[in-house]
């Protein structure tokens, strides 16, 4: 564990989405911090900011719909990064916190009495290699902490892993298709798994797919493919922020997962 994540567990120092420090005297900075990692300034501009719907990909016909909790930009963006990349593992709290705002949407007003038995979240799985450096899996970090919000909001919600990562190339630099490519052929099913899940689906449980940015949609696209192969039918995705595509440009080079 770095020594940023073990301060990180004691106290946050910093707002995680403007650095404004803890116990700042500028009011216009951060009033008070959350003792989750936001400052009050930064919970308002990312409420503000979502949940939004990520318009469809030309490239991804069969792209399942997916909410994000915003934009992928300012203090989300900054605080993405923090946790991802610099150990602020506290992060945790405010950023599942966004993924359960957008997997909300796709939950119905009454659960339990609108033919949703309750929620599966199944993140998109982080390789070897980026778990280990991130000090374990990031994404599924943020959907247990997206699942216990939900539940403690009483919508029923657990997380299942049945995908794994195999090593892939970073994918800065590719073309659309190449993307679809790599992202193919970096996922597999978890044979033993995928059969506990279609039993929930089955029992009406609605299974989301999640992951913490959404960029080119390649990653969420594969999956869905996979797990469809495999008899589970997702129909919807959710993440905590997605990369808004500039007009006629290509796609922002996705990193890490
Ligand atoms: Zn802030």
């Amino acid at each position: 564990m770095t020594l940023a994540a073990l301060v990180d567990l004691v106290l946050p120092a910093t707002c995680g989405g403007c650095g404004a420090p803890s116990g700042s005297v500028d009011p216009r900075r951060s009033g008070s911090l959350d003792p989750r990692g936001w400052c009050r300034r930064c919970a308002e501009r990312v409420a503000a900011a979502g949940p939004v719907r990520v318009p469809p990909s030309p490239f991804l016909p069969d792209l399942p719909p997916i909410v994000a909790g915003g934009p992928y930009e300012g203090p989300l963006r900054e605080a993405v990064n923090a946790y991802k990349e610099h150990g602020r593992h506290g992060l945790a709290a405010v950023l599942g916190d966004r993924l359960a705002v957008a997997v909300r949407e796709w939950v119905p007003a009454e659960p339990g009495s609108a033919g949703c038995a309750g929620v599966l979240l199944v993140p998109v799985p982080a390789t070897a290699a980026a778990a280990r450096r991130r000090f374990g899996d990031h994404m599924a970090r943020l959907a247990r902490r997206a699942a216990d919000g939900l539940s403690r909001a009483g919508i029923p919600t657990a997380v299942a892993f049945p995908l794994r990562a195999l090593p892939r190339p970073d994918s800065v630099g590719l073309t659309a298709a190449q993307r679809v490519a790599v992202a193919r052929a970096g996922l597999r099913l978890r044979a033993g798994r995928v059969a506990a899940v279609r039993d929930a689906v089955a029992a009406g449980v609605r299974p989301v797919l999640v992951d913490d940015v959404v960029t080119s949609g390649a990653t969420l696209d594969a999956a869905a493919a996979l797990l469809r192969a495999g008899g589970v039918p997702v129909a919807v995705a959710a993440a905590v922020a997605y990369t808004p595509r500039r007009p006629g440009g290509a796609d922002t080079p996705r990193s890490g997962s």
